[in-house]
């Protein structure tokens, strides 16, 4: 069983006055019986003396003195003899001459009172006191009775001895309604201070409970409390403590909880992923990067590394690294992408580690165009530049007629505008790489104006192919866009439907205005392209058909500015082609 603080209280309370009460009482008994035996033997001894005195100045009739003296002094005499005979005795009133039979040694104590059939022949102690010539004490019980009996002796003239002898149930009953009184008044005293503690209790325990209540409050987290006990006692400045301790873990806990956000903050805002493993092989700390990296699902702090890190070569690595208890890095490529890993085993909790991931496949690819870009660079620089070369060496060693020497030189002509026109596009889409979304131009462009003056730039070229180019844009369609970009878009477009369509064959460039958007359609009805080529077909340098495209002057890189200039402007660009009918370039673009 729990005891609270108040049942302690009261009950130490109710204790100490039990404790006080039981020994006043035993005090008060000890020392009342004492007093009332010592003033009943005092009493009885003076008496006993006046009776000696008058036994010694020689009454007569002993039997008859003892019974007159027992009225006076109200108590049993008893007169003995030299010898130990009793001559008189108030009680039974006799007198007898024979001596005593024997033994004159006292008894200890115990002897009966000499009744009035047989004569005593034993002496009792007080009464063999006083026949030496001293005063004798006894108390002793009457057999048969439960009478406690104390008796005095006293020396007379002529060897003779006065026994005085009374009771001591009158001091008992004293005693016992003394003792009585003092109970009832112990059975009070004690209620009230049953009262008195529960009283006391309740006010001592009052601060503790509404500490108990505030110490609650901190342990669930409200630091918020206020001094309850403004007492200058113990439970004031424990209360005082209490709340300094609350105000002072408020800050605490308010420094550790901004701490842990700002780390929170750094983590998550953080490109690579972060995760921290312990001994156990549980994952502690894990941003949500790190997430998207490992693939496991969110969140993965408790998790197993089993559990959180589902590539197996990655938690193989990281694994690995946090026994070997030195640090590793490595790249590891698996399902088209590829992680860099950075693994630092922890040195407070070994099999432990922190691992920094990184997700290399966008900056892969991104080299890896790089390079297929310059090496595609270089090999449309190659071919035209070693026919300039070659024919411009044959020129120079001058061995040619007029008509070669013209036919070399519009070769090398050719080929110096190939050239030029690579480098315009490469310049064209470095130029719209560089520039920042912020800085694409918005102003209302008119599609009709510049699909216009695409057409007419574009129909020479058409002519000479028999080609015939149809224009339908209504008045009002109006993009919001750069009116230069627009421009290079429907020119590509219409020059690649021309370049690549049939000969004598037709192109329409349309635009419509649908749902807010404005959409660009430029079709042609040549020979198609076969539907493997489409998805490639905007990347730069993507021909289909090589040799052709090469020798209609094609750069390669058309199409891939048309996607470029319109996605800056928030358009999109698709292409539908079926061999054989024809190809659709359908561009969309945000209307003004
Ligand atoms: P190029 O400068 O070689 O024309 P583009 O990027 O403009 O490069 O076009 C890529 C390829 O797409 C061309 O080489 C050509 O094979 C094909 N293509 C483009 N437009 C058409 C079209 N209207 N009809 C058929 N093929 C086309």
């Amino acid at each position: 069983m729990r005891l609270t603080f108040r049942t302690k209280l009261l009950a130490s309370h109710v204790a100490l006055v039990l404790a006080v009460v039981l020994i006043v009482i035993l005090e008060l008994n000890r020392s009342l019986g004492a007093d009332l035996a010592r003033q009943l033997d005092q009493r009885l001894e003076q008496q006993a003396q006046g009776a000696a005195q008058w036994v010694g100045e020689g009454r007569r009739h002993p039997e008859r003195l003892a019974g007159r003296l027992a009225q006076v002094v109200n108590a049993d005499v008893t007169i003995f003899a030299r010898d130990g005979n009793v001559l008189g005795d108030s009680a039974h009133g006799y007198a007898t001459t024979e001596p005593p039979a024997a033994s004159s040694a006292p008894t200890p104590s115990g002897s009966p009172t000499p009744t009035p059939t047989t004569v005593s022949v034993e002496v009792e102690v007080e009464v063999a006191a006083a026949q030496h010539g001293a005063i004798g004490h006894a108390t002793r019980t009457t057999p048969g009775t439960r009478d406690e009996i104390h008796y005095v002796a006293v020396p007379a003239a002529d060897g003779i001895v006065v026994r005085l002898s009374a009771p001591l149930s009158d001091i008992n009953a004293t005693l016992s309604a003394m003792r009585s009184r003092l109970l009832f008044a112990s059975a009070v005293a004690i209620a009230a201070a049953i009262a008195l503690g529960f009283l006391a209790s309740r006010i001592a325990s009052r601060p503790l409970r509404d500490m108990t209540a505030s110490a609650t409050r901190i342990a669930k987290g409200d630091y918020d409390i206020a001094v309850s006990s403004t007492s200058p006692d113990e439970f004031g400045v424990l209360a005082e403590a209490l709340s300094s301790l609350a105000a002072q873990l408020k800050a605490r806990i308010g420094d550790l909880t901004a701490e842990r956000d700002r780390l929170s903050a750094i983590l998550a805002g953080m490109v690579e992923g972060v995760l921290v493993h312990d001994a156990d092989g549980r994952v502690v700390v894990a941003n949500p990067a790190a997430a998207e990296i490992v693939g496991g699902a969110a969140p993965l702090v408790g998790k197993r590394l089993e559990e959180a890190v589902t590539r197996a070569d990655l938690r193989a690595f990281v694994e690995g690294a946090a026994k070997s208890a030195e640090v590793r890095e490595a790249e590891l490529e698996a399902d088209g992408r590829s992680i860099a890993l950075y693994v630092r085993p922890l040195a407070a909790s070994a099999g432990g580690a922190v691992t920094v991931l990184r997700d290399m496949t966008a900056m892969r690819k991104l080299m890896t165009m790089r390079r297929d870009f310059v090496a595609n660079v270089s090999h449309e620089l190659r071919t035209p530049v070693a026919a300039i070369q070659g024919y411009a060496e044959t020129l120079l060693g001058g061995a040619a007629d007029d008509a070669t020497r013209k036919e070399f030189m519009e070769i090398i002509f050719r080929q110096a505008q190939r050239i030029g026109a690579l480098v315009e596009d490469l310049l064209r889409l470095s130029e719209l790489e560089a520039r920042a979304p912020e800085q694409a131009v918005r102003e209302s462009v008119d599609v009709g104006a510049i699909a216009g003056h695409v057409v007419q730039t574009v129909r020479a070229r058409a002519a000479k192919r028999g080609a015939v180019l149809a224009l339908d844009v209504p008045d009002g369609v109006v993009v919001a866009g750069d009116p230069a970009g627009i421009e290079q878009v429907l020119l590509n477009l219409v020059d690649n439907a021309v370049k690549y369509g049939k000969d004598a064959g037709r192109v329409t460039v349309e635009a419509r205005r649908a749902a807010g958007r404005i959409v660009l359609t430029i079709a042609d009805d040549g020979p198609g392209i076969d539907a493997r080529h489409l998805p490639r077909l905007f990347e730069r340098f993507y021909r289909v058909d090589d040799g052709r495209a090469r020798e209609r002057g094609g750069t390669g890189l058309g199409l891939a500015i048309v996607k470029h200039i319109v996605e800056s402007m928030g358009g999109t660009v698709h292409v539908e082609s079926e061999v054989g009918k024809g190809t659709r370039f359908v561009v969309e673009l945000p209307g003004h």
